[in-house]
């Protein structure tokens, strides 16, 4: 429990998965070579698009039914609908991907350090 939390605290900070000091991130989702502080190799273990699934996922579960609510209840033009339903779940999209990211790093780490290998 305490192990968890912490990783998920240190993948909210988007820090490395084993020291949780190291930057994780050198671009807006490009991973770093190396951790700086403890040299744990990150790149190499990148997940991919693991985490934008994972997030296709919840950010649908969680848009897609208030979306068809409001629109069975207001009368808006359907280009007010795309735009504020596409501008929120961009936002919400991109301002989730690092943090996701990060944090499925850090289960990976977590749950399979031996893969870590330089
Ligand atoms: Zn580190």
């Amino acid at each position: 429990m305490g192990n968890s939390l912490n990783a998920t605290i240190k993948a909210f900070h988007c820090r490395c998965p084993k020291c949780g000091k190291g930057r994780l991130f050198k671009g807006f989702i490009t991973l770093v070579d190396h951790c700086a502080s403890c040299g744990l190799a990150i790149a190499k273990n990148d997940n991919g698009d693991g985490p934008a699934v994972f997030l296709i996922f919840i950010l649908g579960f969680l848009m897609v039914p208030p979306a068809i609510i409001i629109a069975m209840h207001v009368d808006w033009p359907l280009w007010v609908h795309g735009t504020l339903w596409g501008a929120l779940i961009l936002g919400a999209t991109l301002g989730m991907l690092r943090p996701a990211k990060a944090l499925t790093m850090a289960m990976q780490f977590k749950n399979r350090p031996e893969i870590f290998t330089a």
